[in-house]
């Protein structure tokens, strides 16, 4: 089988079954097998019957001795019972709603059951088990030794995905291994082929560690080797010298309604520095949600401005964009600075534009000093005078980026500034972004109160819609997150769409509500995001696409429907979408008492004793087992799907053995597996954004 084979060949891919597998990126073979487990669910001892008891999680082999459909006493529910049989013992087992399982199985097949135990009107039973049928080739995939678990919407189940897996695992051999043999030896990592078929189907807990280790380090070193292919490239090149305007930034800074902290002072220094110097300036400004970024920026931007250079913005999305252009307006409102938005449906500016739509944009790149867009401004566009370059918040800006950045004319590379809120201590990020210097603003300003963050439950649905009530009526204004758009959801989980309808009728009747979501068309965002601005919407329902840099310091409080489903940096993320202002904020995280697991618990207490993105990440990675090895981590570097940012020691070697390699051979000429991996690899990542 190739890697290319696309996913519908494959056994018992039917239309929905392929369907649902796009929907998580999956389109051929390849990406199936690159689709890892983010836990095993070990069952790698079997027990005899006899020996089990209530409450725990077994896997045992055994005969069907019987097999039967029943109504249960409700009414409500299809039970299927079986009772299974060893050479010690018999239990009972009861599937719910599964009628088909009678189908399936017939007294006298020998199966192997894994699932937990409970005591059910006294009798010790097996409840809904993954279940395998023993067949003549003896393989069992599902119940016995450590079974992989997937991440996987509602449409696909686990079984079916782990029977895809088992098809395709073969094809892992067909991976061509790109990492040289001598890092390979020196850090005793595993043959490409070898670990990804472990990753899926590892024979023991050490085997799983050994895959992740590899596939791991891949990811880091990839990082690594193109930061530092970068800083070699970078090295002897030329940048517009950006002399610093001292009057005119006290000026600035003067006009400003609030006083700089230290932080932003300290970071705005440093760049300013950095920018009047005629080497390109690579650096990385993290400081937490809300800790003033954008006034740094604009600092940068206006003294670019003044030097009659050309400054970009880019931020991840329109809506953010949008408005990052009314804040840099705003801030630089009293100078005369030319600034302008230009997205692929947006094209305004702060001075004079032609009506035609091809010479508008013409118009900005030819005359505005600070243009602000998404990431397509750069690649789609060339700013002839370009002399610094900022982006907010994304960290797939690689190198390959970067490289489109030289400008055509003079030959000069613009001075390049990335900004996050990602919290990653300082050693790491210094290693971890290897070709940035650093800048910190720990502190947020002095005005802000902490946020008060509660996990409330459905009982308490209605006291939060009065909560979320008295704040609007004390003229603040509210979020209220959820996780879909649709009501496709089997989870049950409130849908946007239907939540906005349900709120407007039946809750709040008599506020203005708004509904945003990523499959609204961009001028429609635009325009609810100016309405929230201007107050004329008091609470916006939302999905996840609020969730970065979004500033409405006038909201006070943020109601999140199915807390439990967020990673916690991501609610971190959302809670900063509050607290913006001087007033008093708060954060309400609903969960339904079913969902809450003792670990979901914890999680979500971790919120309200924490208020900064550095504590909560690491309880976050704390808080996830053993078992869970590879994390839908949510740390803001959707390339690190499998490597952990708190493994210090991975990321320096990652980096020991970049340097290394780009040290004694720059362009890779003795690796060709390598380059040609690089090369893929970045082109990768220009197609996602
Ligand atoms: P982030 O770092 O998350 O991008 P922003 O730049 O959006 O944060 O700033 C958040 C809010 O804080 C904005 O409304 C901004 O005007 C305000 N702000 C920035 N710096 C200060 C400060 N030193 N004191 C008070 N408010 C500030
Ligand atoms: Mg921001």
């Amino acid at each position: 089988m190739l890697l290319s084979v696309p996913l519908p060949a494959l056994n018992r891919v039917g239309k929905n079954i392929a369907q649902s597998l796009k929907k998580l990126g999956l389109e051929t073979v390849q990406d199936l097998l690159l689709y890892f487990p983010f836990r095993y669910d070990d069952f790698s001892q079997t027990t005899s019957i006899d020996k089990i008891e209530a409450g725990q999680n077994i896997s045992i082999t055994g005969t069907i001795e019987l097999i039967q459909n029943k109504r249960s006493v409700k009414q409500r529910r299809q039970l299927t019972e079986a009772l299974i049989s060893d050479d010690s013992g018999l239990i009972k087992v009861i599937w719910f709603n599964q009628p088909f399982i009678a189908q399936n199985l017939k007294p006298g097949d020998r199966v192997s059951l894994a699932g937990k135990t409970a005591e059910s009107y006294g009798q010790l039973t097996l409840i809904s088990p993954q279940y395998e049928k023993i067949g003549a080739n003896g393989v069992l995939i599902h119940t016995q030794g450590l079974v992989p678990i997937y991440h996987l919407n509602a449409d696909i189940t686990q079984k079916q995905f782990r029977f895809l897996i088992k098809q395709a695992i073969e094809a892992a051999d067909k991976f061509k291994e790109w990492l040289p043999e001598s890092v390979r030896k020196e850090l005793q990592l595993l043959p490409l082929a070898t670990a990804i078929k472990r990753a899926h189907f590892p024979e023991n807990m050490e085997q799983a560690l050994a895959a992740r280790k590899r596939l791991g380090f891949d990811e880091l070193f990839i990082r690594q080797l193109r930061s530092q292919a970068l800083k070699y490239q970078l090295k002897n090149k030329v940048a517009p010298k950006i002399i610093f305007q001292e009057m005119m930034t006290k000026k600035f800074v003067q006009s400003l309604p609030f006083t700089l902290t230290t932080g932003q002072k300290q970071a705005a220094w440093e760049i300013l520095q950095d920018i009047n110097k005629d080497a390109p300036m690579s650096r990385l400004l993290e400081g937490d949600a809300g800790s003033g970024k954008t006034v740094v920026a604009a600092m940068a931007l206006f003294n670019v401005a003044i030097n009659k250079y050309q400054g970009a913005l880019m931020a991840p999305t329109e809506i953010l964009a949008g408005q990052h252009y009314q804040s840099i307006q705003k801030l630089l409102g009293a100078f005369n600075v030319k600034i302008a938005l230009l997205t692929g449906h947006q094209a305004e500016a702060n001075f004079e534009l032609p009506k035609n739509k091809a010479e508008r944009r013409e118009k900005i790149i030819k005359d505005a000093e600070i243009i602000i867009g998404t990431q397509a401004l750069i690649q789609d566009y060339n700013i002839s005078k370009l002399a610094l370059v900022i982006v907010d918040e994304q960290h797939r800006f690689g190198v390959k980026q970067r490289q489109k950045l030289q400008q055509s004319g003079g030959g000069l590379w613009p001075h390049f500034l990335s900004m996050t809120a990602t919290p990653i201590p300082r050693s790491l990020a210094l290693s971890l972004y290897g070709d940035l210097d650093l800048s910190l603003i720990k502190e947020l300003p002095q005005n802000r109160k902490p946020i008060i963050t509660k996990v409330i439950t459905e009982e308490q649905r209605d006291q939060a819609y009065n909560f979320v009530r008295q704040q609007i009526i004390a003229g603040r204004q509210a979020f209220i997150i959820c996780p879909l758009v649709e009501e496709s959801d089997k989870l049950g989980v409130r849908s946007a769409t239907a939540e906005y309808k349900r709120l407007k009728k039946e809750v709040f009747p008599d506020l203005e509500i708004g509904l945003i979501h990523g499959k609204l068309k961009s001028a429609e965002k635009e325009k609810i995001m100016s309405a929230l601005a201007n107050k004329d919407i008091q609470i916006l329902v939302a999905t996840a696409v609020v969730e970065v840099g979004v500033d409405i310091p006038n909201a006070s409080v943020i109601l999140i429907e199915g807390a439990e489903r967020f990673g916690l940096a991501q609610l971190h993320q959302f809670r900063g979408r509050v607290g913006r202002g001087e007033e008093q904020s708060y954060c309400l995280l609903l969960t339904s008492k079913e969902q809450q697991n003792p670990k979901t618990a914890e999680r979500l207490q971790a919120l309200s004793k924490y208020n900064d993105g550095l504590s909560l990440a690491k309880i976050d990675l704390k808080l996830r087992g053993a078992g869970d090895l590879y994390g839908l981590v949510q740390s803001g570097f959707p390339e690190l799907r499998i490597a952990s940012l708190f493994d210090y020691e991975m990321i320096k070697k990652t980096q020991i053995s970049a340097e290394k390699i780009i040290k004694s051979d720059p362009e890779l000429a003795n690796y060709p597996a390598l380059r040609e991996k690089l090369g893929d690899t970045s082109n990768e990542e220009a197609h996602l954004e």
